[in-house]
């Protein structure tokens, strides 16, 4: 059987790009996002009662790395890049049918001149991912506590503190306006370590470059601190 589902919505995230998204929802917190709903799914009633949950399952296509096919077998970053597992045995993007699942958090929904939205939190989501579907997350089935987690048995610790050179200070300060939590969202994401895991526990000289929202952060790592240089405009 073959399938075809419709786009039922956009995201709008601060990751413009796939370095330095975390690899699971709600590592950043911070990260906010908004999901805009499209017609025929944009009337107000498909959301009715939707405010009562905390929580959403969110189904989305990798449509940014789907051209790439996939493999029978991955390497997933927490085995250090150099192990190889079954695909289904991972959340890895390159699967047969591209799709992803997330839960992320509900802040809240939004609706102005036509335009329907849903606010939401701790996104792992590239800016522009399509959404399939939308579902409340039920802590009562939802939720295992005894599950065993495999080879990712728990949530990454931050592996890095992050600091902010006089100057990347300076420079943060007038985006702060647009984005309020700017600082706290650069904290978290840079705190992950987004380098792929054979640069991690060498000297590292590369002065690395990340797009959140429409700027360039800069910033260098000498674990465990990561100092961000500079904050431009993309
Ligand atoms: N939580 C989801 C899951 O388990 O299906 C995604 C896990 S996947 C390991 C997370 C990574 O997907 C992110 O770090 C980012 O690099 C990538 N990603 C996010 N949105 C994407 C998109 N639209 N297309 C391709 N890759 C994407």
């Amino acid at each position: 059987m073959r399938f075809s589902f419709d786009t039922l919505g956009i995201i709008h995230s601060p990751y413009k790009e796939k370095f330095a998204i975390p690899r699971q929802p709600g590592l950043v917190p911070t990260a906010r996002a908004q999901l805009v709903l499209q017609a025929p799914y944009d009337h107000p009633d498909t959301l009715r009662g939707i405010e009562q949950f905390s929580h959403l399952w969110l189904s989305f296509v990798f449509h940014h790395t789907m051209a790439q096919g996939w493999h029978p077998t991955v390497r997933p970053p927490r085995l250090g890049g150099n192990q190889r597992v079954g695909v289904f045995a991972t959340r890895s993007t390159f699967r047969p049918n591209p799709l992803g699942l997330s839960v992320v958090e509900l802040l809240g929904v939004g609706h102005e001149q036509g335009c329907l939205w849903l606010d939401l939190a701790g996104v792992d989501l590239l800016d522009g991912t399509p959404i399939v579907d939308i579902k409340p997350y039920l802590p009562y089935v939802d939720s295992v506590p005894d599950a065993h987690g495999g080879f990712a048995p728990d949530a990454p610790t931050p592996a890095l503190t992050v600091s902010f050179s006089a100057e990347a200070e300076q420079q943060l300060q007038p985006w702060l306006t647009a984005h309020p939590q700017l600082r706290q969202l650069v904290i978290e994401v840079l705190a992950q370590d987004p380098r792929p895991a054979y640069k991690k526990g060498k000297v590292d000289e590369k002065v690395y470059g990340v797009r959140l929202y429409d700027l360039n952060v800069r910033f260098t790592i000498n674990e465990p601190t990561c100092l961000i240089v500079a904050i431009e405009p993309a």
